[in-house]
């Protein structure tokens, strides 16, 4: 079965400029080398492209990869003619003269690697012309787009089974990052690749450093986080509404960050110039509602912060992987409230949904909602939820870094619940909270709610923490929102057992911050990114830096594509002198060598001749 993997580690070093293959890609390289279906199913920067770029160097003919994402093609096809591959696409973006000109060059034999959208391969006129060609293999990017079940189903995707009648000779790999079994199996069964050998690998993202706090300001909470652990990088920060993108960029902005908007209420011509300005420059943060980012193929996203909850743990997993795609330190932050809570419950109850997909929508929800009140490893939390075990205590998730402390709720949970139940199971969280501080407002004299027997028994603790229990009550399940009225609380049939006595709980411990009404969690944890062992050599590496910029600008390509982040710190740490010790450095291929090498090894030397300098 290994049988080519000489040949195909040679290309990945001559090609992509890497030693060695990373989980499965060398099975499944071999395995569609030698003629087999496969279902790639990796997480956001597991490394999928490679695992159908190299079988399409392999094998005779070119490889046609399948892909929803016309404005990604471009660049897709910049990086890998950058590595000297020969590949080229064909899309609606184009001209009719220039994708005449590439259907030549497939003809002349001359493409390696052809990318297309699912719409152009169905016609009749590309079929006809694919079938004169050799085929090294299909590959269906993004599969998930042929499954209802899916967060981003495409009805042209279900054209794509016609390949398993028209080309039943030639290898299909359909690729794809969403985690769950249903969709798995709908995209084998509608896109008839009941024969294809699945490679399902772990979804773990160790570089990604999750966060999750309680929202009480969250502009002053995304300050604070963007100055101590990313002042100068990209970013995205999802919110709920297009009212909240435009209102943080403008503010992010005001703050002195270079901040675009995307949603889907600005005209495409906006939106696409925000994404070109988001992938080729450096440091711009990028607000958006979740109508940004599928496939969004940046690298170097060094954090996503939520402003707001996403709507399910699936949905959280997906938009928090796109940081981080290079291997690199990266954060995943989110503040989240009560009010995210209510607001998520009403879109779902409003929505024209039927009921029985309501229920499962407000499951996921709550899902959701035990993550992000967990006191243990959040890692450990949102692998399980994919069915996936992880032994906790990864060391690099808010409650393995800084354990929450907890605290005996039971009595607290009880006469939250009983105060819930008093005043007839209609209030929201403001109001419980003054009942059982006894507070004599004007609403709690008007429905006589001063006369229940829970009011005022409740000033062991304050507002705050108060709103901190109904919250995780919430979370647990103990209490419901109620969203058919005011989004009042009522009990659920869970909340009896602790009105009973017979079930324990655990509360998260608020943090009280430095001043009473300050932030409850600062945030502690300084950016990891990488260290350089001196100062020296950090320098080094943003003269590299400002290199690689001018070099990107020269060629209008996007920095990362130009050289990786990744590339720039092992030259600035190995300070290779000539171009065999450059060609070792990661991602340095043959045809960067022939293009950078005379610059970098300039500026490598002029670092070490300096140095050499003030030593004397
Ligand atoms: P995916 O499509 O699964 O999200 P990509 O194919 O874009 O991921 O790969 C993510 C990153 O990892 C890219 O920068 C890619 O060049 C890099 N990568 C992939 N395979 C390897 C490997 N074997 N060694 C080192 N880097 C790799
Ligand atoms: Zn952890």
């Amino acid at each position: 079965m290994h049988d080519n993997t000489p040949s195909a580690l040679s290309i990945l070093k001559k090609r992509f400029g890497y030693t060695r293959f990373r989980g499965a890609q060398a099975e499944i390289i071999a395995h569609i080398q030698n003629g087999g279906d496969a279902l790639v199913v990796m997480p956001t920067g597991g490394g999928k492209s490679l695992c159908y770029q190299i079988p399409s160097l392999l094998r005779p003919g070119m490889g046609i990869i399948v892909s929803p994402l016309i404005a990604l093609m471009q660049d897709q096809v910049s990086a890998l003619v950058q590595n000297g591959i020969r590949a080229a696409f064909i899309n609606s973006s184009q001209s009719a003269h220039e994708s005449r000109e590439v259907m030549q060059r497939a003809a002349a034999g001359d493409l390696d690697i052809l990318y297309m959208a699912p719409e152009r391969l169905v016609m009749t006129s590309t079929l006809a012309f694919l079938s004169q060609q050799q085929i090294a293999l299909f590959a269906i990017d993004e599969a998930h787009c042929v499954s209802q079940w899916g967060h981003d189903f495409r009805p042209d995707y279900l054209h794509l089974s016609l390949l398993a009648e028209r080309f039943p000779s030639v290898p299909r790999i359909a690729l794809t990052a969403t985690a769950d079994g249903i969709t798995r199996d709908d995209i084998l069964h509608r896109l008839a690749m009941g024969s294809a050998t699945p490679f399902v690998a772990g979804f773990d993202r160790p570089n990604i450093r999750y966060r999750i706090v309680i929202k009480n300001n969250p502009r002053r909470q995304l300050r604070q986080f963007l100055e101590s652990e990313h002042p100068t990088d990209s970013g995205i920060v999802y919110c709920l509404s297009r009212k909240r993108v435009e209102a943080f960029a403008e503010w992010l902005c005001d703050q002195g960050y270079r901040a675009l908007p995307y949603h889907a209420g600005l005209p495409a011509s906006t939106r696409r110039e925000n994404q070109a300005h988001f992938l080729r420059e450096e440091g711009i943060i990028m607000v958006a509602t979740i109508a940004f980012g599928m496939g969004i193929d940046k690298p170097d996203v060094r954090f996503v912060a939520h402003m707001d909850l996403p709507k399910s743990v699936e949905a959280y997993y997906q938009e928090t992987g796109r940081a981080g795609r290079d291997g690199l330190p990266s954060t995943a932050f989110m503040t989240y409230g009560y009010e995210d809570v209510v607001m998520l419950r009403q879109f779902v109850e409003n929505s024209n949904a039927e009921e029985n997909i309501k229920r499962i929508e407000n499951q996921k929800l709550d899902a959701l909602l035990g993550l992000c009140e967990t006191t243990s490893c959040r890692r450990q939390g949102l692998l399980g939820y994919f069915g996936e075990e992880h032994p906790g205590e990864c060391g690099n998730c808010d409650a393995c870094l800084e354990p929450a402390e907890t605290w005996d709720g039971l009595i607290a949970a009880q006469k939250a619940l009983s105060c819930v139940y008093r005043t007839g199971q209609r209030f929201g969280v403001s109001y419980l909270s003054d009942v059982l501080l006894g507070k004599h407002n004007e609403r709690i004299q008007q429905f006589g709610h001063h006369r229940v027997s829970t009011f005022g028994i409740g000033t062991e603790l304050n507002n705050k923490e108060w709103r901190s229990v109904y919250r995780q009550l919430v979370a647990a399940g103990y209490l419901m929102v109620d969203i058919s009225g005011h989004g009042g609380l009522r009990l659920t049939e869970r909340s009896r057992p602790i009105l009973q006595g017979k079930q324990k709980v655990l509360f998260r411990k608020e943090r009280r911050g430095r001043n009473r009404s300050g932030s409850e969690r600062t945030t502690v944890v300084k950016r990891q990114a990488v260290v350089f062992d001196s100062a020296a050599d950090r320098a080094l590496f943003e003269t590299l830096y400002q290199l690689r910029d001018r070099l990107a600008r020269e060629q209008s390509l996007p920095p990362f594509v130009v050289m990786m982040d990744r590339t720039l710190e092992e030259i600035a740490v190995k300070k290779p002198i000539n171009r065999t010790e450059l060609a070792m450095i990661h991602g340095i291929v043959e045809r960067k060598l022939e293009q950078y090498a005379t610059p970098l090894l300039e500026t490598v030397e002029e670092h070490l001749r300096k140095l050499a300098q003030q030593d004397i």
